[in-house]
C-alpha cells in the first residue's frame, strides 16, 4: 500500500486519484478551490482523434484513450451514481476546398487500417446538420469521436473517487513542493509520491525546481445554447466546435487566447463564435444562449503534455500540460501515473517527458 498525494481536482488529478485508488493506494487530494474550478469545469468536452495519418506514439496513445473512453466513463458513472454526459456520437468536418476533400479521401484507408475497422471515416457529399454553404466540397463523417460534459464528468469522477475511499480536500491550496511532500496550510505533508495535476496555475509550483518556466495558461471562451439536437454528431468547422450534449444543450467553442486581461471573463469574441456556429449549423440559428464560460488550458513549455517524475525532486510526478486534449486523454494519463508511482516503467511518447520540455 502506497500513500499518494494529488495536487488539483480537475480531470487529470481526479483521473490519477481514481487509478491510484483502484490500484489499492491511499489517496489524498488537495484542491485550491472547488472540484472542477479549473479548465475541467467547462462546457465543451469533445473527445476527438488526430487525423489517421503520419502515425506516431502519441496518436496511438490518444486512439487507445478514445477507444476505451466509453468503458471508463461507464465505470465512473456507475460508482458515483452521476452522469458524465459521455456519448460516442461521431463528428462532422465540412470540406471547404477541393484540396481538403482530396486529403479527406486519402485518409479513408488510413482510418480503416489504424482504427482497425472499429470506426469509420467517410466522405459524404452533404449532411442535413451542416449548412450547404460551408461544405461546397462535402463533409467528413467519422464515428470515433465522442463527448462528455466536462463539469458533470469531473463531478462524477470525484464521486467515484470518494466511493473508492479517496479523501478530497477543497479550498486547500498547496504552497510548495518538496521531496515526497507538499506544504499545505503551513504544514508539510509527506507521502510516498506526489502527483502535481494543478492545471495552468499549478506550473508555479514547479518553476522553482526547473531551469525554465515550465508552462502557463491559454485562455478559451465557450458557451452553451438551449437546443435539442438528439443524438447528432458534433461538428468541427474551421476552428469552431458545435457539440450536441444530452439534455437539450449544445456547446459552442472555443477561442484560443495567449494574451488576456481577465482569465474568467467572456467578451465579443464569444459572440463572434456563436455567429459562426449558427452559420455552420442552421438548426441552432435561433437557440438562446444559456451559459457563457471561460477557462485556462494548461499548456506546458512545449505543446505536448508533461508527464512523469521530476528530475532532482524525489517522489514528485507531474500530470501537467493537458492543453486542448486533456479530457480525451484523462483516463490513460491517470492509468500511466498510477503505474509510475507504483514503480512500474511506462513507455511515454518522448515529447511527453519532463526532459523533453526542459531541453533548451
Ligand atoms: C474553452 C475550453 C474548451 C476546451 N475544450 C476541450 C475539448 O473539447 N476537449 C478536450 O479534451 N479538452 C478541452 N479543453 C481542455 C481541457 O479542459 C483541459 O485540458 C483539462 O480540463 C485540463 O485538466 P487538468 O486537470 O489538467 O487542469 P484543471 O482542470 O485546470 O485542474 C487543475 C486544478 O488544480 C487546482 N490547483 C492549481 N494550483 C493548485 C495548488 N497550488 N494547490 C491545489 N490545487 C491547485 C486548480 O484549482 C484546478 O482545479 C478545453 C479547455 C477550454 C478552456
Amino acid at each position: 500500500m502506497r500513500k499518494v498525494i494529488i495536487v488539483g481536482a480537475g480531470a487529470w488529478g481526479l483521473a490519477c486519484a481514481y487509478a491510484c485508488a483502484r490500484a489499492g493506494m491511499t489517496v489524498q487530494v488537495f484542491e485550491a478551490g472547488k472540484i472542477g474550478s479549473g479548465a475541467s469545469g467547462g462546457v465543451m468536452g469533445a473527445l476527438s482523434p488526430h487525423t489517421p495519418d503520419q502515425w506516431e506514439a502519441k496518436k496511438q496513445m490518444q486512439l487507445e484513450a478514445l477507444r476505451d473512453a466509453g468503458d471508463f466513463w461507464a465505470g465512473v458513472d456507475h460508482l458515483s451514481g452521476l452522469m458524465s454526459g459521455y456519448g460516442r456520437k461521431g463528428r462532422l468536418i465540412p470540406l471547404a476546398t477541393p484540396r481538403a476533400r482530396e486529403l479527406a479521401l486519402m485518409r479513408i484507408d488510413g482510418a480503416a487500417r489504424l482504427w482497425q475497422g472499429e470506426f469509420d471515416w467517410q466522405v459524404l457529399d452533404r449532411h442535413p446538420l451542416v449548412s450547404p454553404e460551408v461544405m461546397p466540397c462535402g463533409v467528413i463523417h467519422e464515428t470515433l469521436s465522442a463527448r462528455i460534459f466536462p463539469a458533470r464528468a469531473v463531478a462524477s469522477l470525484a464521486g467515484a473517487c470518494r466511493a473508492l475511499g479517496v479523501e478530497i480536500n477543497e479550498n486547500m491550496p498547496v504552497a510548495a513542493l518538496g521531496e515526497h511532500s507538499v506544504t499545505v496550510g503551513g504544514v508539510v505533508v509527506c507521502a510516498d509520491a506526489v502527483i502535481l495535476a494543478g492545471g495552468a496555475t499549478g506550473f508555479a509550483l514547479l518553476d522553482p525546481h526547473a531551469p525554465f518556466v515550465t508552462g502557463g495558461g491559454v485562455k478559451g471562451q465557450a458557451g452553451l445554447l438551449a437546443c435539442d439536437l438528439g443524438d447528432a454528431p458534433q461538428i468541427y468547422a474551421d476552428g469552431v466546435y458545435v457539440i450536441p450534449h444530452a439534455g437539450g444543450q449544445v456547446a459552442i467553442g472555443s477561442t484560443t487566447e495567449k494574451h488576456y486581461a481577465d482569465a474568467a471573463g467572456t467578451d465579443a469574441q464569444l459572440d463572434a463564435l456563436f455567429t459562426r456556429a449558427r452559420a455552420v449549423c442552421p438548426a441552432i440559428a435561433n437557440a438562446p444562449v444559456i451559459q457563457r464560460w471561460a477557462g485556462l488550458r494548461p499548456k506546458a513549455r512545449r505543446r505536448d503534455p508533461m508527464l512523469g517524475p521530476v528530475p532532482g525532486l524525489a517522489g514528485i510526478f507531474t500530470a501537467m500540460g493537458a492543453f486542448k486534449i486533456g479530457l480525451g486523454l484523462a483516463p490513460v494519463v491517470g492509468g500511466m501515473l498510477a503505474r509510475m508511482v507504483a514503480g512500474e516503467s511506462v513507455d511515454l511518447p518522448k515529447s511527453f517527458t519532463f526532459a523533453h520540455h526542459m531541453e533548451p
